[in-house]
């Protein structure tokens, strides 16, 4: 028989805090084990974390959310992938897609990069994007839900997640925790006591009561109050790698209708984002100390914005990098209290989804054995430095070299990792996709195409296709595409029919 454990509290109540409450209170439905979320009423959250990926529609539905309910709570448009403006050059003008979703229709059991890459050497001159239904629909301002029962190949391709609320999806989750039976105390942790085994064992609270638990899992943000200021696991800093250290953000209102995608514009000393939400839009500038100072950044942000301003401009600071162990003894750390990689590819509230995935797979009973936390621990640092590595790809490949910033990419340092990845690229046009990773290699092409970085060779045996086959089949794709695209209601209308939001924008 085994020990089950009994209790499980969850410290901090922003998106970590209650996503893990929402999602464990569902796993764990039947196993009588108690979940109790402990938030500050003096702490705020973050208040940021508003562009996520397309794992979101895999939470929501793992919670049996109600995906239009959800929508209309957090005043959600459709993101079907990011915008980048600038990235390559600095003369002004020049964007590429990174769209979500497959691109292309493999041809033999090949890659359709390959394909595509023995059709440029062909002569037939088209667009990587051209076969992907997400940038498609991106450019046309187009969307619909795919269908539950897609009749051709285009309509399962594509995929799409949220632009988000922060606030709000807290404040909807926290209210479906309380329907589920999870306990909430609003009160502020004092101290956190550890027994001889260095396992948490109770939280002092500011209200005078102690509480006992099984399990804590540490949601307090960038404080990481019970794995770092408690248990000290320490931290592995990767500032030298991404030298962005701040953020200043900013909310202003609507000025047209939001469009599917997120757009991220490279500045002078980083990037600046806008994410289009319902009732307004999200804004902000990620930028490094050493290079621009927060005068300069909100300045930048301020005249880069369109709208009227809701929010006085804020800055927030931030270090790249992760905790050495992010599950110790009884203590899971989730969210920013885990780590931080810039927001440049929207994988925070990915990653907060992934440890749960992971953590609930490898959940544990009150032995607590030391390989469950062990391979927890590979995996997720594993889905850290995966993303690590995308987010400097955008970077080291970059050809500007108009501000100290990103002549300092020029010759920035790069993981070996990532080192590898683009010289098997170079060399074979190949990316390697283990099993298990987010970003796939249509991603990888993504970017490397946006940057115009294209390899010195194809597969050797794309040799043997059948030039006008080939060529026929590409337009096949594009056509196909094009007719499933312009058949879709534009994407603001689409939410105006099935989810508008009753949120009004606050100034
Ligand atoms: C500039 C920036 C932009 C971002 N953009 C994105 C994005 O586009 N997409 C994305 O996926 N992610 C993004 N993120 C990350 C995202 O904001 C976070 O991953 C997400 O909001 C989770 O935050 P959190 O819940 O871990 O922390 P927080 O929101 O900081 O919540 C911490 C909670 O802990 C509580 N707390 C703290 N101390 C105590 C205590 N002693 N006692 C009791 N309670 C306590 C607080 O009251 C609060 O409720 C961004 C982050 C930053 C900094």
């Amino acid at each position: 028989m085994q020990n089950s454990l009994e209790s499980l509290c969850i410290v901090g109540g922003g998106t970590a805090g209650w996503m893990a409450a929402t999602l464990l209170s569902t796993a764990l439905r039947g196993s009588n084990i108690k979940i109790t979320v402990v938030e500050s009423p003096d702490i705020e959250t973050i208040g940021v974390g508003e562009s996520t990926v397309p794992s979101i529609m895999d939470f929501v539905q793992a919670c049996q959310i109600n995906l239009k309910e959800f929508i209309q709570a957090t005043s959600a448009s459709f993101k079907l992938g990011i915008r980048f403006d600038d990235w390559r050059t600095s003369e002004a003008g020049e964007s590429y897609f990174h769209p979500f979703g497959k691109v292309g229709k493999d041809i033999n059991g090949f890659d359709f990069y390959q394909a595509w890459l023995k059709s440029l050497a062909n002569g037939q001159e088209t667009r990587w994007v051209d076969y992907s239904a997400n940038a498609i629909m991106a450019e046309h301002e187009r969307f619909m839900l795919p269908p539950h029962q897609p009749q051709n190949w285009v309509l399962s391709s594509y995929a799409h997640a949220l632009h988000l609320d922060a606030v709000l999806v807290a404040r909807y989750l926290r209210d479906l925790c309380h329907k589920r039976g999870v306990t909430r105390v609003e009160a502020t942790v004092k101290k956190v006591n550890l027994n001889n085994k260095s396992f948490v064992s109770s939280l002092e609270l500011d209200n005078g009561t102690t509480i006992t638990n099984d399990f804590f899992i540490d949601c307090t943000g960038f404080t990481g109050l019970l794995i770092e200021k408690t248990l000290k696991v320490g931290f592995e800093d990767w500032s030298h790698y991404l030298p962005c250290n701040r953020a200043v953000t900013v909310q202003t209102e609507q000025v047209s209708n939001p469009v599917p995608y997120t757009i991220a514009t490279a500045q002078e000393a980083g990037w600046s984002w806008k994410i289009p939400l319902q009732h307004r839009t999200g804004n902000g500038y990620v930028f490094s100390s050493q290079f621009c100072s927060d005068e300069k950044a909100m300045d930048t942000l301020v005249n880069s914005v369109h709208g009227k301003m809701l929010t006085q401009p804020r800055i927030i600071p931030f270090i790249t990098g992760k905790r050495k162990k992010i599950w110790h003894n009884n203590c899971l750390a989730l969210g920013l209290s885990s780590g931080f990689l810039e927001p440049l590819e929207s994988t925070a509230i990915h990653l907060v989804y992934k440890t749960l995935v992971h953590f609930i797979k490898h959940f544990p009973d009150s032995d607590f054995d030391a390989d469950s936390e062990q391979i927890f621990n590979q995996k997720i640092n594993t889905d850290y430095e995966e993303i690590r590595d995308f987010i400097i790809l955008h970077y080291c490949t970059s050809a500007r070299d108009d501000t100290a910033f990103w002549r300092w990419c020029q010759t920035m340092p790069v993981p070996v990792s990532l080192n590898e990845k683009i010289r098997l690229f170079k060399n074979r046009g190949q990316i390697e996709h283990i099993p298990g990773q987010f970003f796939t290699s249509d991603s990888w092409y993504s970017i490397l195409e946006g940057m115009k970085i294209r390899p010195q060779k194809y597969h050797p045996l794309v040799d043997g296709f059948h030039r006008q086959n080939l060529a026929n089949t590409l337009s096949e794709n594009i056509k196909d595409i094009r007719t499933a695209v312009l058949k879709m209601p534009n994407h603001y209308n689409y939410i105006q029919a099935n989810c508008p939001t009753q949120i009004k924008a606050i100034s």
